[in-house]
C-alpha cells in the first residue's frame, strides 16, 4: 500500500514546529521517528495533509537530571538512545528492563518516546510503564505549556489529552528510590512482536520492612494502558509473600478487559496477566533491598 498523497514540511525550530501545529491542527501530523506513523500512513488507517519532521530538533533528545529524584526524557530521545544510556538501568530499571522488547533494533534506532506515547497503542510497553511510574509529560503550544499526569494522558486506544495544537515536549520520571524494585515482563509470540499481555511493576518499602507504594501498569489489557489501582493498594502497608501477591494478581485479573485476538483469546490474556503479575511482583519484591 502507497499513502495518499501529504505536504512534507521540515522544521528546524521549536516555534516553527508549534507553529505549523496550530495552523494545520489535526491535518498536521508531527513526523519523529515514523515507526508507527508510516506504517499506518501506507495502510490508510492514518491520513495527513500535512507531515511537519520534527527530527531536526535535537534539543528535545536526551535525559536529563531537571530536580534531584526526578529524570527528564525529551521527546526525540531514540529507543536505542535510552538503551546504550548507562543512567538507564541505574535511575530507570523498569524501562532499561522493558526496552529489549519493544520492537527490534532497527525500529528503537528510530522510534522515539515521544512518538510511542503519542501514538497511545495500548499494546506498547512504554505507556504502562509511565503509568505504574506515576510519570508526567509536558505538551506546548503557541500559547503556552503544561503538564498531565499520566493517569490523565491516555484516552481510549491511539487517544491522548494532548490538544490539535500541542506538541509532546518531554516525560519526566522518578529516579528508582533506596529500598524499591521493580519489574517488567511480557508474553508476547516471537521476539519483538506486541506483547500479548505486558505487566509493570514498582515496589517501595518503608524503614519496616512494609509496602509503602505499589503500581501496576498493564499493556494489551484493555482500550487503553492499565493501572491496576486495586491490586497496586491491596499490598499498601503489609509484608510481601505469597499470599498479598496472590491476591494482588487476582485484582488485577479483575480489573482488565482484554480484547483477545486470533493469537489469544481474552481468557488466555487474562490467565497470563495473572501469572506475569505473580512473577513480576515477586521478583520486584526481591529487588528491593531492605533494612530492620
Ligand atoms: C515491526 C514493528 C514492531 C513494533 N513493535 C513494537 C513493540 O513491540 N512495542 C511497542 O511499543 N512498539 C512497537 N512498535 C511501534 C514503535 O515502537 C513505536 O510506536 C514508534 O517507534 C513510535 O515512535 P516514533 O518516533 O516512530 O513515532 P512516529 O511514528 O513518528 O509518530 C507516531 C505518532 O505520534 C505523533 N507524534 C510523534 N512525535 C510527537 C510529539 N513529540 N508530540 C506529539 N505527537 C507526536 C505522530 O504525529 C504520530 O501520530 C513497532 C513498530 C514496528 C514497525
Amino acid at each position: 500500500m502507497k499513502p495518499a498523497p501529504f505536504k512534507y514540511i521540515v522544521a528546524r525550530t521549536i516555534e516553527q514546529a508549534l507553529a505549523l501545529k496550530a495552523e494545520y491542527g489535526d491535518e498536521g501530523r508531527f513526523l519523529a521517528g515514523g515507526q508507527s506513523l508510516v506504517p499506518t500512513l501506507n495502510f490508510r488507517l492514518t491520513q495527513a495533509a500535512v507531515l511537519i519532521d520534527i527530527n531536526p530538533l535535537t534539543q528535545c533528545a536526551g535525559m536529563q537530571n531537571s530536580q534531584p529524584g526526578t529524570v527528564r526524557i525529551g521527546a526525540l530521545t531514540r529507543y536505542g538512545q535510552l538503551e546504550r544510556n548507562s543512567e538507564t538501568a541505574r535511575d530507570l530499571p523498569l524501562i532499561g528492563e522493558a526496552l529489549p522488547h519493544i520492537a527490534h533494533p532497527q525500529i528503537r534506532n528510530r522510534g522515539t518516546i515521544g512518538g510511542n506515547l503519542a501514538h497511545a497503542d495500548p499494546a506498547s510497553e512504554m505507556p504502562a510503564i509511565v503509568l505504574a511510574l506515576a510519570g508526567r509529560l509536558r505538551a506546548q503550544s503557541q500559547s503556552g505549556e503544561r503538564w498531565i499526569p499520566a493517569a490523565e494522558f491516555f484516552g481510549g486506544a491511539l487517544s491522548t489529552a494532548l490538544a490539535s495544537d500541542e506538541m509532546l515536549m518531554e516525560v519526566e520520571l522518578p529516579v528508582a528510590g533506596p529500598r524499591s524494585g521493580s519489574c517488567f515482563m511480557e508474553v508476547s509470540r516471537r521476539r519483538g512482536d506486541f506483547a500479548l499481555i505486558g505487566v509493570a511493576c514498582t515496589m517501595q518499602f518503608d524503614a519496616n520492612g512494609l509496602c509503602s507504594q505499589a503500581r501496576i501498569g498493564l499493556c494489551n489489557a484493555g482500550d487503553r494502558p492499565i493501572l491496576a489501582e486495586d491490586a497496586g493498594n491491596s499490598l499498601l502497608g503489609r509484608n510481601i509473600g505469597t499470599a498479598q501477591i496472590d491476591e494482588a494478581a487476582a485484582l488485577v485479573q479483575q480489573a482488565i478487559d482484554p480484547g483477545g485476538s486470533i493469537h489469544a483469546s481474552k481468557e488466555f490474556q487474562r490467565h497470563l496477566a495473572g501469572v506475569l503479575t505473580r512473577r513480576a511482583l515477586t521478583v520486584a519484591n526481591e529487588r528491593s533491598p531492605r533494612e530492620h
